[in-house]
C-alpha cells in the first residue's frame, strides 16, 4: 500500500497514529539539524519533519521540487502551527522514506501565483494542472457536471451518446473533416453540435435526452473561443416553449444551489430579443445594473413599435447627430463630477479600434442643478435637461452619446455601458443574474450572399402566426439595401437564449417536426430540393415516420463554468485547452502527418 491518509486529512485527532503519506515535494527547509518537507497532493499539503538521522541521509541524497516520495511516520502537534491549511496543527515525524520517482526542476513553480506565463504554463500543462488554482477550476467543473446530471436524472431525462464521425453539412460554422481510408475520397466531419441526432432520438420516442459532449466548430478563434468546446445538450418530446423555460431554469438553479450554494427563488426575468436590443443594444444583456440606453434616433433595424425621441435632438443644427444612421445614450450614475481629463479619456477609449467611434458626447447633470455639455454650442440647457430626463439620468450622473452607423454604434455603446458598470463595481463576480431572451429573429441577412441564412438553426420553427408569411413570399431579395422591408425580416422564431451577467449560456428553440414545413424553411434558405435531400434526407425521411413535437436547448459549459468560477477565461476550467490560435502547444498539435498515411487515405497535398 503506497499510502494510508491523504496530505489533506490528517488532524490533531489523530495524534500518535502511525501513517503512510505519498505525495509531491512542494518545499524543503533545512533548520540546522532538521529538515521540514511540504508534501502535497491533490487534497492538501502536509508537514513532514526529518530528524537528525534521516537528515543526514537527505544531506547525499536531496530530494528536490515535485520529487515524488512515500514517508511513514507519526502524526504529532505542532509547537508552531500554522492556522491557514486545514492540516496546520500538526506534522508527520518521518521514520523511513524513499524517493518513488525525482523530477527535473519544473519551469515555473507550482504555486498559487506562479512566475510562469501563460505559454509556458500551457506547454507544461501536466504541471500547471498541479496548481491549486487549476485544480479548483476543475473541481468546479467537476461539480457542475454532476449538479447538471443529477438534476435531469431526476427529471427523467436520459444520456444517450451520439456519433462523432458524421456527414458535414455546413450550416453556419465549418466543419472540422475526417479523412476516411476505407472510402477514398470521403469525408466524415466532427459534429457542431448533436442537432439532428437528438431531434432522431424524439422521432424514437426517448422523449428527455441529454448529453454532456464535445461539440466542433473550425472557426476564426475570436477571444475565447475553442475548437472543441463542451455542450450540456437537451432535447425533449411534447413540449412547448413555456415547458423548456421552466425545465431549464430549474437545471440553472439547480447547478447554483448544488455548486454554489445559491437560493436562486425568484423567477428568471424575461426579455423579448426586440427589447434587448432596443434597451441595451445587445441580446445578451447584463442586468446586473440599470442604465438602459436611450434611442434618440430609431434605429433602422425592425422594432415592431418602438418610438425613437429624435425630437429631442431635431432642430438643433449639430450635424454630427443629424446626420448619424443612430444616436443613442446612456446615464452613468454618480460621475457628473468627471474632469476634463476623464471624459477625454473616454472619448479616447471609444476611439480605440476595437470600439471604432468618432468621438463621444456627455452632459454633467450637475447636483446644483446645472446642465454641462460637450455640445453646449447646439443645445440649450432646457434641452440637455430633456435628454438628460429622457436617459433616466438624476442630478449627479453624467450622459453619454454616441452617434453613427447603427451597427457599430450599439456594439459600442453596450461596450461602453459594460466599461462604465464595470469601472463603477457593479459588475460583482458572486452577483448572478439570469435572463431569458426571447422571440429571436427566425432569419438573419448574408451580405455576402445576398441571401437569409437561420439565425439559430434550419430546424427551428417560426412563430407559428407567421409560418405563413414565410411560405407565402419568395425569399429573393431584389433590393439588398432594402432588405430589412423583405417580410422574412420581421419573421421571429421560437427561440430562446439564456443570459448570465451579460454572457449567452444556453440557446435553442421549439423545432420544426412536419416534413412540409421544414422543406420550405430548407427552401426558404436558398436549398434546392436535391441539396435538401443530400444534407438533410435522412432528417426529412424521419419526420415522416411519426415525428412529436419537440424541443431543446444547449448551455455552454465551459462557459457556465467559467462564469460560476469568477473567471473570464474559459481555458482555465478545461483541463487541456487549446491556444488561441487553436493550437495545443503541449502535443504540438495540429501537426503533419507521415506520408504513408496520405498514401493509405489517398490524399495529396496542394499547399498553397
Ligand atoms: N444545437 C444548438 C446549438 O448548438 C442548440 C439547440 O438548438 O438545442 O446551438
Amino acid at each position: 500500500m503506497y499510502r494510508t491518509h491523504t496530505c489533506g486529512e490528517l488532524r490533531l485527532e489523530h495524534k500518535g497514529t502511525n501513517v503512510t503519506l505519498a505525495g509531491w515535494v512542494q518545499t524543503v527547509r533545512k533548520f540546522g539539524a532538521i529538515t521540514f518537507v511540504d508534501l502535497r497532493d491533490r487534497y492538501g499539503i502536509t508537514q513532514l519533519l526529518f530528524g537528525e538521522e534521516l537528515n543526514k541521509v537527505l544531506e547525499d541524497n536531496p530530494l528536490g521540487r515535485e520529487f515524488v516520495i512515500q514517508a511513514t511516520g507519526t502524526v504529532s502537534e505542532r509547537s508552531n502551527k500554522n492556522p491557514n491549511i486545514p492540516t496546520g496543527d500538526i506534522e508527520i515525524l518521518i521514520s523511513s522514506f524513499q524517493v518513488l520517482n525525482k523530477s527535473a526542476v519544473p519551469p515555473f513553480t507550482i504555486q498559487d501565483d506562479t512566475d510562469g506565463g501563460d505559454d509556458l504554463r500551457m506547454k507544461y500543462r501536466f504541471l500547471d494542472l498541479r496548481r491549486n488554482a487549476v485544480k479548483r477550476n476543475l473541481e468546479l467543473r467537476y461539480a457542475v457536471n454532476r449538479a447538471a446530471r443529477n438534476y435531469l436524472h431526476q427529471q427523467q431525462f436520459m444520456d444517450i451518446e451520439t456519433p462523432f464521425l458524421i456527414k458535414s453539412t455546413p450550416e453556419g460554422a465549418r466543419d472540422f473533416v475526417v479523412p476516411s481510408r476505407m472510402n477514398p475520397g470521403q469525408f466524415y466531419a466532427l459534429p457542431q453540435s448533436p442537432q439532428t441526432f437528438k431531434q432522431l432520438l424524439m422521432v424514437s420516442g426517448y422523449d428527455r435526452y441529454y448529453q454532456i459532449v464535445k461539440c466542433f466548430r473550425d472557426e476564426d478563434l475570436r477571444a475565447d473561443r475553442q475548437p472543441e468546446f463542451t455542450q450540456i445538450d437537451c432535447e425533449m418530446a411534447f413540449v412547448e416553449q413555456e415547458d423548456i423555460l421552466n425545465m431549464f431554469e430549474g437545471l440553472i438553479k439547480s447547478i447554483f444551489k448544488d455548486v454554489k450554494g445559491i437560493d436562486y427563488t425568484e423567477a428568471v426575468q424575461r426579455m423579448t430579443w426586440e427589447d434587448a436590443m432596443w434597451q441595451y443594444g445587445n441580446d445578451k444583456p447584463d442586468i446586473r445594473f440599470g442604465m438602459q440606453l436611450l434611442n434618440l434616433k430609431k434605429p433602422a433595424t425592425v422594432y415592431s413599435d418602438k418610438t425613437d425621441s429624435a425630437a429631442l435632438i431635431n432642430g438643433a443644427d449639430f450635424k454630427v447627430f443629424d446626420e448619424a444612421e443612430t444616436v443613442l445614450a446612456i446615464a452613468i450614475p454618480g460621475c457628473s463630477e468627471y474632469s476634463r481629463k476623464q471624459t477625454d479619456e473616454l472619448t479616447e477609449w471609444v476611439k480605440r479600434p476595437q470600439i471604432g467611434m468618432k468621438g463621444l458626447v456627455f452632459i454633467k447633470c450637475n447636483t446644483d442643478g446645472t446642465y454641462k455639455s460637450s455640445v453646449d454650442k447646439f443645445y440649450s440647457e432646457e434641452k440637455l435637461k430633456a435628454i438628460a430626463d429622457a436617459a433616466g439620468a438624476k442630478a449627479g450622473d453624467l450622459v453619454l452619446i454616441l452617434a453613427g452607423a447603427e451597427e457599430r454604434t450599439r456594439k459600442a455603446i453596450s461596450e461602453l455601458r459594460l466599461e462604465m458598470a464595470s469601472r463603477l463595481g457593479m459588475r460583482k463576480d458572486d452577483e448572478f443574474k439570469l435572463l431569458w431572451v426571447l422571440d429571436f429573429p427566425l432569419f438573419e441577412y448574408d451580405e455576402e450572399g445576398n441571401r437569409w441564412v437561420a439565425r439559430h438553426h434550419p430546424f427551428t420553427s417560426p412563430k407559428p402566426t407567421q409560418i405563413e408569411t414565410m411560405i407565402n413570399n419568395n425569399p429573393v431579395i431584389e433590393n439588398a439595401a432594402d432588405y430589412l422591408n423583405h417580410p422574412y425580416a420581421s419573421i421571429k422564431a421560437n427561440a430562446y437564449d439564456m443570459v448570465l451577467n451579460g454572457n449567452e449560456i444556453g440557446g435553442g428553440s421549439i423545432r420544426i417536426f412536419q416534413r412540409e414545413l421544414q422543406e420550405k424553411m430548407f427552401a426558404a434558405l436558398g436549398m434546392d430540393k436535391e441539396e435538401q435531400l443530400h444534407k438533410f434526407g435522412f432528417l426529412l425521411g424521419a419526420f415522416e415516420y411519426g415525428a412529436p413535437p419537440h424541443g431543446g436547448i444547449a448551455f455552454g459549459f465551459d462557459r457556465l463554468c467559467s462564469i460560476l468560477g469568477g473567471s473570464e477565461s474559459i481555458r482555465d476550467f478545461i483541463a487541456f485547452p487549446k491556444n488561441n490560435a487553436g493550437r495545443d502547444v503541449m502535443l504540438d498539435a495540429p501537426a503533419t502527418i507521415d506520408q504513408k498515411q496520405f498514401t493509405e487515405l489517398q490524399i495529396k497535398l496542394d499547399l498553397k
